[in-house]
């Protein structure tokens, strides 16, 4: 027997058809590379994606093509989402900061039929062009020619009616950048965006709501922009959307825009502080700043408490669309210390509903909820990868159907969740772990410290031991003995570092990661002394 109540398809476009029908007034606002900034709102998103939904299908694109984008986070960007996906296709935002190779093999992987790009990725269009096999249509989102944006969707009337379909069709493709071996695409599904955009909203999640003034740092090619593209016509909030991230430019646009929500990894919040440090100026209106893609150190969660803003410390990846865990706060929290809080937040929190999580042993077993046994961190649910676009190899599942993540972690009793390391990153000596997150985290605490990079490198008698890579804030003239002192309050005497090598900079993914893939290749053959 079935229930009585309506099929209602989860499709994306309900998201933004929503959102113009009940918050059409609503801006979004866009800081322009030039300095520029215009404004639009959910009406002219739903508009001008429609027309560019029509355009697409004069080119010949049809539901299931992909349609590619090469851009920073940008109203035209935005529309672009919901035009693509609009007319049936799939949108695969493309990260610009690929390495040649990773840009040819994802293009041609994913068959992208057309790309919409930024002036600025000119010389990345000019350099691959004749590597893109399948790419027959471009379009310039900022510029006055006839193959420019505004040109391309001015042709068209907006009279157009979203493709209808199940709700288990792709709508969105992205590919994890790969550290090892080719990038792998996750294809979303219609189903598992909504659902995720839904849970996204949730108080104990990113707290989103029409009275929310959102700014993602995280760039919309990074993970599907951790969702916030879909959640925000959900909500019906007012969006910010800046094509650069420099800290001063955000911080004038933050406080300018009474920006009330933000997000991004925690290079986005040091450069923001230093901004701070420098200038005095700091964002005034925030209540709720969300950090993940990387551990949030403990310094970082502490001076963004004592600005009276709510932390929310989350974990995902590409693969979790991406949300995996988050901070939700307990009923006591008032009743906790400082550092009690600080503690808490330390710890990358708890599935929302809709995530089941476990952490398993090398066996597979399942480990106790303890907060000391540490294991692979297994998830699944609606919004978790199932299968990498075209991989015939089969499901990427364990043979019971969870994900394995890769990442090595704890679950304490009280459900939060610990990433200890990721299992490629763990430095091993000796045959026990020890976690390079922690070590980077701790140095970072330091005084003078501005950024760390842990890595094992080879060591005769114990496998591996750390190496500490330290970028010194400017002016600082912290020393190794200094560090290594600041260390030993916090981590056992046998993770201390054997060396610290000073650096002026570390490499960072497009996201602002640390690239530890390339960091441990300039290193493999350190010698220890
Ligand atoms: P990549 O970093 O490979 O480009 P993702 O953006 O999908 O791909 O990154 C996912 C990974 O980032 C996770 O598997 C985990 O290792 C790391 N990560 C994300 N959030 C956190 C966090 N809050 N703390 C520690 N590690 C995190």
């Amino acid at each position: 027997m079935l229930g009585g109540m309506q099929d209602f398809e989860l499709r994306v476009p309900r998201l933004v058809e929503h959102a113009e029908r009940e918050h059409g007034s609503r801006e979004i606002v866009t800081r322009w590379a030039d300095g520029s900034e215009t404004r639009t709102d959910w009406a002219g998103v739903g508009r001008d994606a429609r027309r560019l939904a029509q355009a697409l299908e004069r080119m010949g694109v049809r539901p299931g093509d992909r349609v590619a984008t090469l851009a920073m986070n940008h109203a035209r960007h935005l529309i672009t989402w919901y035009g693509a996906i609009g007319m049936g296709g799939i949108l695969h935002t493309i990260n610009p900061r690929l390495f040649e190779d990773q840009l040819a093999f994802i293009a041609n992987h994913a068959e992208d039929k057309v790309l919409l790009y930024d002036k600025a990725f000119q010389p990345i269009v000019d350099r691959m062009r004749d590597r893109w096999t399948t790419i027959e249509h471009y379009i310039v989102y900022d510029s006055d020619g006839p193959d420019s944006f505004e040109a391309v969707i001015g042709r068209e009337d907006g009279a157009y009616r979203w493709v209808e379909g199940d709700e288990r069709e792709p709508c969105m493709l992205c590919y994890t950048s790969g550290t090892t071996g080719n990038p792998k695409g996750v294809l979303y599904t219609h189903r598992s965006s909504v659902i995720h955009a839904l849970a996204e909203m949730q108080p104990s999640v990113f707290d989103l709501s029409a009275s929310s003034v959102a700014l993602p740092v995280v760039p919309m090619f990074h993970a599907v922009g951790w969702g916030l593209p879909f959640a925000a016509p959900a909500a019906g909030l007012k969006f910010v959307l800046s094509a650069v991230n420099e800290a001063k430019v955000l911080c004038g646009l933050m406080n300018r825009e009474r920006v009330t929500h933000s997000a991004g990894v925690p290079t986005v919040w040091f450069a923001m502080f230093q901004h701070m440090d420098e200038t005095g100026e700091a964002p005034r209106h925030l209540q709720v700043v969300t950090i993940g893609g990387s551990a949030a150190p403990r310094s970082m969660i502490e001076r963004i408490m004592k600005m009276g803003i709510r932390v929310n410390h989350a974990w995902g990846m590409t693969e979790t669309s991406p949300i995996g865990t988050i901070g939700a706060r307990p009923p006591d929290w008032d009743d906790l210390t400082f550092d009690q809080q600080v503690d808490y937040l330390c710890r990358q929190g708890r599935v929302p509903f809709g995530v089941e999580m476990r952490v398993v042993d090398e066996d597979g077993n399942t480990l106790p909820r303890d907060g000391v046994s540490s294991g692979r961190l297994q998830v699944r649910g609606p919004w978790i990868v199932k299968r990498y676009f075209k991989d015939d190899s089969g499901d990427a599942l364990t043979p019971d159907g969870w994900f394995d993540t890769g990442d090595v972690s704890v679950i304490h009793p009280d459900g939060t969740m610990q990433i200890t390391d990721r299992a490629k990153d763990v430095i091993k000596s000796g045959g026990e772990w020890i976690s390079s997150v922690e070590l980077e985290n701790c140095a970072v605490g330091c005084p003078g410290v501005a950024e760390a990079a842990a890595i094992g490198v080879h060591h005769p008698k114990w496998d591996e031991r750390p190496l500490l890579l330290v970028v010194r804030k400017q002016g600082s003239t912290v020393t190794a003995d200094e560090i290594i002192a600041h260390l030993e309050r916090h981590v056992a005497k046998w993770w201390l570092p054997d060396e610290i090598e000073f650096v002026d900079s570390l490499p960072h993914t497009a996201a602002g990661k640390l690239l530890k893939a390339q960091i441990r290749e300039q290193y493999k053959d350190f010698k220890l002394a």
